[in-house]
């Protein structure tokens, strides 16, 4: 915390004085973890942060530095915004985020607004099961998609096949060379993404699943293999109406979504021009 402090004091400090009284609206953050949104707290964080859950986020950023309002949410929820204003989701009111990296994160826009759920926590559709007897998870729950498609995932389900593959990276590249033990790992990984995102097309019948994240870095050849799995695993209407489509606003989405989240609240809502999250 102290670190994300220091590190908006320099780009205070190195923005030109004149914008620093005439632009700076605000301090947008986005961080991993259930956010509750009211309180810009974190709920709940997994291991890969030791201590991050319970910290007051909005609380202390907001004690050093009071002159600006500060608003904190979800990482993924922040990139969903970038993508709606700037990305792949650009225009669109009904559309799913998927970030496949150390875990799986995800965001939810319906009818053009954020769905938070009742304290912030909702859109951890990498905690959604796609094998109810698969391997436990850290959730509690048994075979969540995170176990098939994150990073380590991939490396899981590697280890398990007793491939020699030291992380998801050579996988994916051996699969893309065409390797046929890389292959069989793709196999499942693609199978699970599939399943869960056909699940998520019925439950929301969205325009778009964005899928970003490292492991989607994989690229096009992934992408058409998850749109034809998901294609057979999805009802004909429903596949119609929707686009999988690889994430759009890069590596700074998160960045850029949080600073449109802060014009959003402070600037829009101060005016009465509040529109779509
Ligand atoms: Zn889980």
């Amino acid at each position: 915390m102290e670190r994300v402090l220091q590190s908006i004091e320099r780009m205070l400090d190195s923005a030109p004085r004149a914008a620093q009284s005439a632009a700076i609206q605000g301090i947008g953050i986005g961080s991993a973890g259930q956010i509750d949104f009211s309180t810009g707290t974190v709920a709940f964080a997994v291991d890969t942060l030791p201590g991050w859950t319970g910290t007051r986020i909005k609380a202390r950023t907001a004690e050093r530095f009071p002159d600006l309002p500060v608003i904190v949410d979800n990482d993924v929820n922040v990139a969903a915004v970038a993508e709606q204003r700037i990305g792949a989701a650009s225009g669109l009111r009904n559309f799913i985020c998927l970030v496949l990296g150390t875990g799986i994160g995800g965001a939810i826009v319906v009818d053009g607004k954020l769905v938070r759920g009742t304290y912030g926590g909702a859109g951890e559709l990498g905690h959604v099961s796609v094998d109810f007897n698969g391997p436990r998870c850290s959730c509690g729950n048994r075979g969540c998609l995170e176990l098939y498609a994150s990073g380590p995932g991939i490396a899981r389900i590697a280890r398990e096949g007793s491939f020699s593959f030291a992380d998801s990276r050579q996988v994916i590249e051996a699969w893309l060379a065409g390797d046929s033990q890389a292959n069989q790992v793709m196999d499942i990984v693609i199978r699970a993404l599939a399943s869960g995102i056909s699940g998520f097309i019925h439950t929301f019948n969205p325009e778009a699943v964005i899928i970003g994240g490292g492991v989607a870095q994989a690229g096009e050849r992934f992408l058409h293999s998850i749109r034809q799995e998901t294609e057979r695993r999805t009802s004909a209407a429903m596949w119609k109406a929707v686009q999988l489509e690889p994430a759009a606003a890069g590596n700074h989405a998160g960045v850029i979504g949080a600073a449109l989240q802060m014009w959003h609240y402070s600037v829009l809502e101060l005016r009465g021009e509040g529109g779509a999250g």
